[in-house]
């Protein structure tokens, strides 16, 4: 009998990304005309559940949407992922969005507007708790607000629901208020904020994962650490490598693979090879034909 899909629930954002193309990044008072606007789906939060939907897994997304067009195509577009929204909320707040300005030597500026990602309160939380209780992991970011997503991390591990946090974008609100989780997947640079000596007491967790972009992954429990090297690739755009890696952990961790961080290597590693964050996300069967490689 195929294994059932593992169910996922992430609580996070949902952003609408527009890039614009410039000569240069504007300076204060200039007025410049861009070459190109490209709109994308984005937000950490429905990037990592999109990963984590296209590695195999059953995935529900709790967050907020305004009560906008973009909002309205957003919940489209999870569904045609195959993603439950029972769990989204909308909010006289616009869609989240980004503003990227990218100039023809690939520095950028972004402005964020949070919107609705910002509206979602610990009463809608407490409203999805069931949904939260009910499923084998849930996956969780800071682009929420830190009381949501710290309330999301105590109702899962109350039910023994397995909490992984990717804690980016790394805020001072969180270095000086953390709280517990099962597994936290970080960057370099993240890592040297939270935990310089890479300490699990420190980190609040119990697995301390430090992605390294092409250099190998370190994966630390109690017992001990490794390192996995990613697959050898010569990257496009590195746009939403983390964010993948960690939904295809989610995945493979909750279905209880052996080595769940090969397979998030080689998803991450794939990310890297196509432009844009979402569009990039492989499915399972590319991540499984690329790690067995
Ligand atoms: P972030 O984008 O969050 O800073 P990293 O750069 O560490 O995260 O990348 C996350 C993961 O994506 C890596 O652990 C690896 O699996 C994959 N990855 C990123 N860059 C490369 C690369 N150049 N070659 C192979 N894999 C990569």
């Amino acid at each position: 009998m195929p294994t059932p899909r593992p169910k996922i629930v992430v609580v996070g954002s949902l952003n609408v990304d527009h890039t614009l193309r410039v000569p240069h990044i504007p300076a204060p008072g200039e007025t410049l005309t861009s070459s190109s606007m490209l709109t994308c789906f984005g937000g950490k939060g429905a990037n990592q559940a999109v990963a984590a939907a296209r590695a195999g897994g059953a995935v529900s997304m709790i967050g907020c949407v305004g009560h906008d067009d973009f909002g309205s195509r957003y919940i489209e577009h999870l569904h045609s992922e195959g993603i439950d929204t029972t769990g989204l909320i909308r909010s006289a707040a616009p869609t989240g969005s980004a503003f990227i300005a990218v100039d023809d030597h690939g520095e950028n500026s972004i402005i964020v507007n949070a919107g609705a990602n910002h509206a979602i309160t610990l009463d809608d939380i407490e409203n999805q708790a069931s949904l939260i209780r009910g499923a084998e992991l849930l996956l969780l970011q800071l682009e929420c607000p830190l009381p949501v997503v710290q309330r999301a991390a105590e109702i899962a591990r109350a039910a023994g629901v397995q909490v992984i946090l990717n804690p980016s974008p790394l805020s001072a609100e969180y270095l000086a208020a953390r709280f517990a989780v099962d597994t936290l997947i970080v960057n370099e640079g993240e890592a040297a904020q939270i935990t310089p000596g890479q300490n699990l007491r420190e980190a609040m967790c119990r697995h301390l994962i430090i992605t390294r972009g092409a250099d190998t992954t370190l994966s630390i429990t109690a017992d001990r650490t490794e390192e996995i090297a990613p697959p050898q690739v010569t990257p496009i755009d590195t746009v939403g490598a983390g964010d993948t890696f960690t939904g295809a952990f989610a995945v493979a961790s909750s279905e209880g693979c052996e080595n769940p961080v090969h397979f998030a290597n080689a998803a991450g590693a794939l990310a890297t090879l196509k432009p844009g964050a979402q569009p990039a996300i492989p499915t399972r069967q590319e991540i499984e034909a690329f790690a067995s490689r």
